[in-house]
């Protein structure tokens, strides 16, 4: 074994093996995998070997195309089979809503570039006949699914990325790491320590345990999983015959089951219920190529409706059950990518379908370790995603939870219960006493709505309007036309501080920093001029800044601050950071009568004049050391207010007591987001994402590209240049009792007209190199845009995707955000759009100023 390398990849399960190729591939040779015992003695040996391209998140599905699309590249360069068979496969819904949510995920294919079709279950009985399909009403069919052999696609990942000049060393566990002061690690194994620039761990079953070696508890959970197969079945066996085909998989939402053909018989697997945590403290280092008890009563109930809808498997012999445990993150999507506050340790795991997303996981984390960025949005993967509460004990509750619901319909108003309440502030109580529905904001409990008193707090779940219609339009109306006070603990708040801070800042904002007391709003660009962030930033003393921005998001802006800190010399002390986490709360009041109100809490002049739109000031309200910006989301006359949490009741108090003779009402977040939405205001992670440029995502007046040189600047003024190719609109939707959700298709009537791309992007051109180490742009799946397929109808294309949207209550209207081409943005034609809401076209219109307060006037009194 070699004593140095660029990089130790710690894990020879497909993960690892991936990490491996990609790395080497990206011309990184300089590596080393270390595995504790044989290649794939982790969960790969024993998966069924199934995959496909679907996945709640876009990009995620975009990442397990590019999975599907590579296995033939490794099997070309390393000589060694993956026993692909594409079978395609079908969802099967039993219920409306499970129908609804096929057309959502069907809907989301047309810009996805899949070729999705929604068929019947006679038809889908055609291709699987051992189904009995009057337990149906419907089914999804998808082209690219099928199954593998996972022992095999793991070899051939290992041996291409040998041939590419990648070591592997077997036998040799990982026991210790330990980093220098110049941040090289020391990787200490059975076999002596190698030294590294940076680590990868690609540890699967013992990702938690790796995790530990380096002070990180990461939040992955391996689980036990059953799957059995069947003797040889006649049925197969003629079916094969007859239409010289394999059968296809199915998904069964209600029987909570996977199945496909496996040799002559059948697999069938299941996500039950009542689901077992393989090892929820410590996995043992001497669990080998092993399988656990299989346990049928606990995958009975499941069997029982398996049996029931597929009649042909329960006369069938059952020759084997397999009982294997593979970890899950919280969502079941992987954690990729740095860990935050750590130098060069890099994660690949929790990495459930190893299968069907391995490929993607390995190019990304390639991309971010060699270029300094995965090239795509992954923030559905990054494991920046979950915060410090995603305890042991957490992480237990949440993964039991998501894999019971592996095959159930979220809806997009249900919050999920495990693990809750984790983060409470001071009003937890009080907000529970008012009838608040709370809902879980990145671990703290934040109320969502107030349910009429006397009803139960409690949402109903829906992909229509539901119980929350009629409150949220109470709160929006009492709020816009007196005052409303609502918690906002949930922005995330940090503080940049010292002699360097003002540079730091500008070198990663695109805005102007503020003169002292004064606040601006704006972007942050990674080096591909994509944006990565979206801030509130005051100007609280002379080197003293205060900044808000999304909560979900503080990993991974603390990351990026970190690695833009200046490192070396005298500078290096010159800026400090601080994230507040829940160390500091806040409340917002907001509305006409807002400023009558605090006025009676604060014992300084806030009128207009005096305390300004955008102005920051600290003064006591209520008696309480506060931080006051004069600016709200709501887009109307409005403070955020920001205190120690020990002053939070005192304040919410003196507001209630103050705003009693105005009127004042408590409003949640939901109200918050639909008078946003009438500002046409967009919110980060839906509308602002790291595939937009900040043109594309409509933040001209907060670019300032003569200013300083900051990161992405030069790329922006590219996008400028040459104009962005698509924008960011709103629309006012002719919706019926469903408003859009998210990732609904945006159809334009164009006739023979083109208006340039249709397609959603998921890369942003971050080189990538083909086997021989030559650069390669736009070569696979996952890079720039997805192909676009069915998306023609007459007159009609798709021309676009929604971010998000719901019912703006003041103005009375359906609202939603998307991006269309650029040439369409400004058209405000009736006629011209139509958004698609489960299933069915809604006429829509592009309105380019807020129907509420177009202005601004409000916001400024
Ligand atoms: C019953 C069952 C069915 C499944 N079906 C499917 C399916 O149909 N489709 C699909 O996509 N996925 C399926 N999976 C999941 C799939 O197996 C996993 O997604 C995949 O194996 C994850 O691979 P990995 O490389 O991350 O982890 P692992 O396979 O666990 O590999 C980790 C490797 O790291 C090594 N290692 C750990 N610690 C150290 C150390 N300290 N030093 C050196 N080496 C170390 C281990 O020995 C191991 O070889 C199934 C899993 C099970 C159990």
């Amino acid at each position: 074994m070699k004593s140095h390398a660029k990089s130790v990849v710690i894990g020879g399960g497909v993960v690892g093996c991936s990490v491996l190729y990609h790395l080497a591939k990206a011309g990184w040779t300089d590596i080393l995998l270390i595995e504790r015992s044989e290649l794939t003695s982790g969960s790969s040996w024993h998966a069924a070997g199934g995959f496909h391209t679907l996945n709640g998140d876009p990009n995620v599905a975009k990442l397990q195309a590019y999975t599907v699309q590579l296995y033939k590249e490794i099997e070309e360069i390393s000589g060694q089979s993956c026993s692909l068979h594409l079978t395609g496969g079908v969802m099967m819904a039993d219920t409306p809503e499970r129908m609804d949510f096929l057309r959502l995920a069907h809907a989301k294919g047309r810009y996805l570039g899949m070729d999705t079709e929604l068929i019947t279950p006679s038809e889908a009985k055609a291709m699987f006949p051992l189904m009995d399909e009057t337990n149906f009403v419907g089914a999804m069919w998808d082209p690219v699914e099928g199954h593998l052999d996972p022992s095999g696609t793991t070899h051939a990942y290992a041996k291409a990325a040998r041939k590419l000049g990648a070591e592997i060393v077997l036998r040799n566990r990982v026991v210790e790491l330990t980093q220098e002061v110049d941040g090289t690690w020391n990787v200490v194994t059975e076999q002596g320590t190698v030294k590294a620039e940076h680590v990868v761990n690609c540890g699967g079953l013992w990702a938690r345990e790796i995790g530990r070696m380096v002070g990180v508890e990461l939040p992955v959970l391996a689980m036990e999983h059953m799957y059995l197969l069947t003797e040889p079945m006649p049925e197969v066996e003629e079916f094969n015959k007859s239409t010289g085909r394999e059968m296809i998989g199915v998904l069964d939402f209600k029987g909570e089951i996977y199945t496909r053909q496996e040799r002559n018989g059948i697999l069938l697997g299941t996500y039950e219920k009542a689901c077992k945590p393989w090892s929820p403290v410590n996995t043992p280092w001497d669990f080998g190529h092993e399988l656990l008890q299989p346990d049928i009563d606990r995958i009975a109930p499941s069997l029982e409706i398996g049996f029931k809808h597929f009649p042909g498997i329960e006369k069938a012999g059952i020759k084997q059950i397999i009982n294997g445990p593979f970890t899950f993150a919280l969502d079941g999507n992987p954690l990729v990518g740095p860990v935050q506050g750590l130098t060069n340790f890099w994660c690949a795991c929790a990495v459930m379908a190893g299968f069907s997303q391995g490929g993607g996981v390995g190019l990304a984390l390639s991309n971010w370790m060699v270029h300094g960025d995965p090239g795509f949005d992954v923030w559905g993967m990054d494991v920046a995603r979950f915060g410090e509460w995603a305890t042991l004990r957490y992480t237990n509750a949440k993964v039991r939870e998501n894999y019971s619901r592996r095959f159930s319909i979220r809806f997009p108003n249900e919050e999920l219960p495990a693990a809750r309440p984790a983060q409470t502030t001071p009003l937890y109580d009080t907000m529970l006493a008012n009838n608040a529905v709370m809902g879980d904001s990145w671990g703290l409990e934040t109320p969502l709505w107030f349910a009429p008193k006397g009803s139960e707090a409690k949402d109903v779940v829906s992909f229509h309007r539901s119980n929350d219609f009629g409150p949220i339009g109470e709160e929006v109306r009492a709020t816009r036309e007196k005052v409303g006070v609502t918690e906002i603990a949930n922005f995330a708040k940090y503080e940049v501080s010292g002699p360097g801070a003002e540079d730091f800042l500008n070198r990663l904002m695109t805005n102007r920093m503020p003169k002292t007391g004064r606040i601006v709003l704006t972007p942050m660009l990674n080096e591909f001029g994509r944006l990565i962030g979206d801030f509130t930033i005051a100007k609280a003393g002379e080197e003293r800044f205060m900044i808000w921005g999304s909560s979900a998001a503080q990993k991974y802006h603390m990351r990026w601050f970190e690695k833009h800190l200046p490192k070396d010399g005298p500078r290096a002390s010159e800026v400090r950071i601080h994230r507040f986490d829940q160390t500091l709360v806040g409340l917002s009041i907001a509305g006409p009568k807002s400023r009558d109100l605090l006025q009676k809490l604060v014992d300084v002049d806030i009128s207009t004049k005096a305390f300004r739109f955008m102005d920051f000031r600290e003064m006591a309200v209520g008696g309480a050391p506060c931080m006051v910006n004069r600016i709200t989301y709501t887009g109307d006359l409005g403070y955020e207010i920001w205190m120690a949490p020990a002053y939070q009741r005192l304040v919410y108090k003196a507001i209630k007591e103050a705003g009693e003779e105005f009127g004042l009402i408590d409003f949640g977040m939901r109200a918050l987001l639909s008078m946003r939405l009438e500002k046409n205001f967009p919110t980060w992670f839906r509308e602002l994402r790291p595939i937009y440029g900040p043109f594309e995502g409509s933040m001209d007046r907060f670019i300032k590209l003569e200013k300083n040189d900051f990161i992405g600047r030069e790329a922006a003024a590219r996008e400028q240049a040459a104009g962005p190719k698509l924008r960011r609109v709103s629309f006012i939707v002719d919706a019926a009792d469903a408003d859009v959700m998210g990732d609904e298709p945006i159809w334009a009537k164009v006739g023979g007209k083109d208006y340039g791309t249709v397609e959603k992007p998921h890369g942003y051109g971050a080189p990538r190199f083909d086997a021989g180490g030559k650069e390669v742009r736009g070569s696979n799946a996952a890079e720039g845009a997805s192909a676009v397929r069915g998306i023609v109808d007459g007159d009609w294309r798709v021309v676009g995707w929604i971010t998000s949207g719901g019912y703006a209550h003041y103005v009375e209207k359906s609202m939603a955000q998307g991006y269309v081409p650029a040439a369409l943005a400004e058209n405000e034609s009736a006629g011209l759009f139509e958004i698609e809401i489960l299933g069915h076209r809604r006429p829509a219109r592009i309105n380019v100023e807020p129907p509420f307060d177009p202005s601004g006037e409000r916001m400024r009194t």
